[in-house]
């Protein structure tokens, strides 16, 4: 364990570095503080700027035995034997894909083989946002699959997460499976702002539309709101956008 020593008394005055909770190597991370999205999400919940653009500090890897997570002091206790086995150095070790992405695959990993099914979709999700930026399609499509399987293989969804499958299906051009998810859950009678925006998903499942569309586009267009910002979705989507600021709280 690191001893209290006072930064001021340390060489160079620094504070302690954060100590990797799987190796016990020490290694300097840039800091991640969440800030609240200042522009409305995407319809997965991609935040909005400014922090969809820090996706390379949302998480800290330890550069020692390649563990990743947002805290990587933090581990489960099950987190070493999966970062030691097979499976975890064969993906930190394939160049063929884009080094952020396997830094949240290599979560997404250790999420999964510690049963945590359904954040281990989320970071799957988080390597395909990756995969936008980078305009890798290929990779994008297939890692929202691999995110959809981590959903459905987990505990029962929610409407609002169920909306979240649908946007990955539909971003993944899987159109049958997208407007059959999207019908079941409109025939389900969700809350208002889940149903908005199942409704925008259905239009542009019907028009084969694989873009990103925000949460502030599934909302009544913005002619008589005045001003219109995020502060007004979030007064109109309490559901999603209470989903997002916790998820962003895990960050
Ligand atoms: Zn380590």
């Amino acid at each position: 364990m690191t001893s209290p020593v006072p930064a001021s008394s340390r060489p160079g005055g620094t504070a302690p570095l954060p100590r990797c909770a799987v190796c016990d190597a020490e290694s300097r991370q840039a800091p991640f503080r969440a800030s609240q999205p200042e522009q409305a999400p995407d319809l997965d919940l991609r935040p909005g700027e400014p922090v969809r653009s820090a996706m390379a500090r949302w998480l800290q890897q330890c550069p020692s035995c390649g563990y990743a997570a947002p805290d990587i002091t933090k581990a489960h206790p099950a987190a070493a034997l999966a970062v030691a086995a097979a499976p975890f150095r064969a993906l930190l070790a394939d160049a063929s894909l884009p080094p952020l992405a396997r830094r949240f695959l290599a979560w997404a990993h250790v999420l999964e083989e510690t049963g945590a099914l359904h954040a281990a979709a989320e970071a799957t999700l988080q390597a395909a946002w990756v995969a936008d930026d980078l305009g890798l399609p290929e990779f994008s499509r297939a890692w929202r699959q691999e995110a959809v399987a981590l959903w459905r293989s987990g505990p029962a969804l929610d409407a609002e997460q169920t909306v979240r499958i649908v946007d990955a299906l539909r971003r993944a051009s899987a159109w049958d499976d997208a407007g059959n998810t999207a019908e079941t859950l409109a025939a389900q009678d969700p809350p208002e702002a889940v149903a908005q925006v199942v409704a925008l998903e259905l239009r542009l499942i019907a028009v084969r539309d694989t873009g990103r569309h925000t949460v502030a586009s599934a909302l009544p267009p913005p002619s008589r709101r005045p001003h219109a910002s995020h502060h007004r979705v979030a007064s109109r989507g309490p559901g999603l956008l209470a989903r997002l600021r916790r998820w962003l709280g895990g960050h």
